[in-house]
């Protein structure tokens, strides 16, 4: 039986949909953080389960053939990546690995030879268009950047490997700000201070769009340290307000006030021109999304008589893509906001075939269904949770001739998969596209035809 403070020395085998190292003693798994696959590690017991142990590395026995120096000097304390030791072509493979595992936990039907090799990135670095950062103030004054690993402190950096210069620049820029204007961070147990977070958008331009998160509206020193982080930081194009007075770990509370320029930044994605607000969805990795929805449309293979549905539309990307070449584009999204973009979007764009519905998908689908509107061509890219059942249902009554399922989460993807594939639809296709290098996510391109009538 293994205990809490046993040390013992494991081979790593595998990591698990976390990242975490797989090993097993006498046949008993246990998790290893940090730990890469072909690692000789010397381990602590730290957490025993039912089912399963935890421990910690105590000392590299001989390391892995695929680690690598974590080109971030944050990486260790930073929650933000989780395989920077790993080498980059390795985490290609653990993500594609990772959609097989969990399609085969699902007993999805399929041959994993149509899992394709994830795409990468040729330079993986420098790739978010979209950075929230926390702010909070300790005894070295205010601290700006993501969340410690596993705990609710900041870890204060000011070069973040995955997002651009240029917002390196404002949070450093915003920092000075702060600090001579004499602008309190907010404090969540005493509830006093204001600045709660910052969020950078960046387009593909590298035009900023910066959002101060406060507790309320008006704060001391408001007009000069705006007016000092613009001209500071040149490329700002627009500086948002959002007000977040609750007692939440939600970063943007709902009311948005515009503080200089226009409020929204606009981005290009194939040859079409999006609006970005300030809370909008969209998809942080801009050259990978654009391979991804290159993808998806690929997939779907829309005929110009095709009627096609994009459920989770967020801002009417993928949509538009689509209606340049179908019938109809219905697109569904719960954002009042998003679809306001995506309304203007289509505009924009000269596209006049594509229709948006502000509301629940569960709710929406089932409603457009009743009123006999069918898709030939469904699209989904639900978040996180994946689809919900409703939803799936309604696809499989409407029976359409294909499913293209863009994921972020491979779980919720092969539960979904499970349930079309028992509703009459087969895999065709399946493509992983790394959106977030470093990280454990891998974002995954399903095609699903209709086998029965
Ligand atoms: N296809 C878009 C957005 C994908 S993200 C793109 O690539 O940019 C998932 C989207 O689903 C988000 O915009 C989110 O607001 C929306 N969403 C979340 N839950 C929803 C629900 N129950 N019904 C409809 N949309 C939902």
């Amino acid at each position: 039986m293994l205990e809490i403070g046993t040390i013992t020395e494991v081979e790593i085998q595998d990591l698990n949909h976390e990242g975490q190292g797989v090993a097993r003693i006498d046949n008993f798994v246990v998790f290893i953080s940090d730990a890469i696959t072909g690692d000789k590690v010397k381990i602590k017991i730290n957490g025993v389960k039912k089912h399963y142990a935890t421990g910690e590395i105590i000392g590299i026995v001989k390391p892995s053939e695929f680690r690598a120096k974590a080109p971030c000097i944050y990486f260790e304390q930073c929650g933000g990546c989780q395989l920077m030791q790993m080498d980059y072509k390795e985490q290609l493979k653990y993500k594609r690995n990772k959609v097989i595992n969990e399609f085969s936990r699902a007993k999805v039907r399929f041959d994993e030879s149509i899992v394709n090799d994830t795409i990468g990135m040729e330079e993986p670095f420098r790739y978010r268009n979209k950075t929230a950062f926390s702010v909070t103030e300790n005894n070295n004054g205010i601290q700006i950047g993501p969340y410690e690993q596993g705990t609710y402190n900041t870890v204060d950096i000011d070069d973040c490997k995955i997002q651009s210069i240029e917002a390196d620049n404002v949070v450093k820029a915003f920092k000075r700000a702060m600090e001579k204007y004499n602008i309190k961070a907010y404090d969540k147990k005493t509830k006093k201070g204001t600045v709660r977070n910052i969020v950078i958008r960046n387009n593909r331009k590298n035009e900023l769009m910066l959002i101060i998160v406060t507790s309320s509206e008006n704060f001391y020193n408001k007009a000069p340290l705006i007016a000092e982080v613009v001209s500071s930081a040149s490329n700002i194009t627009t500086v948002v307000q959002n007000i977040n007075d609750k007692n939440t770990n939600l970063i943007m509370g709902s009311k948005n006030i515009t503080l200089y320029g226009e409020g929204i930044i606009t981005d290009v994605i194939d040859d079409l021109i999006f609006t970005v607000s300030p809370d909008t969805f969209f998809q942080i990795n801009p050259l990978q999304t654009e391979k991804l929805y290159r993808i998806a449309i690929e997939y779907a293979d829309i005929y110009k008589d095709d009627i096609c549905f994009d459920i989770y539309c967020g801002i009417g990307t993928i949509s538009l893509m689509a209606a340049k070449k179908a019938r109809k584009v219905y697109g569904v999204e719960i954002v009042e906001q998003s679809i306001v973009n995506a309304k203007e979007n289509a505009k924009r764009n000269n596209i006049d075939n594509a229709k948006f519905y502000t509301g629940k998908a569960e709710q929406i689908v089932p409603k457009l269904y009743q009123q006999n509107i069918k898709a030939d061509i469904v699209i989904v890219d639900p978040p996180r949770k994946g689809c919900e059942k409703e939803v799936t249902d309604t696809i499989i009554s409407m029976a359409p001739k294909k499913i293209v399922y863009v994921s972020c989460n491979p779980s919720t993807l092969a539960r979904d998969i499970k349930l079309l594939e028992e509703g009459g639809y087969t895999i065709k296709r399946v493509q992983p596209v790394d959106q977030f290098p470093w990280t454990i996510h891998v974002e995954t391109v399903v095609l699903m035809s209709r086998v029965k009538n």
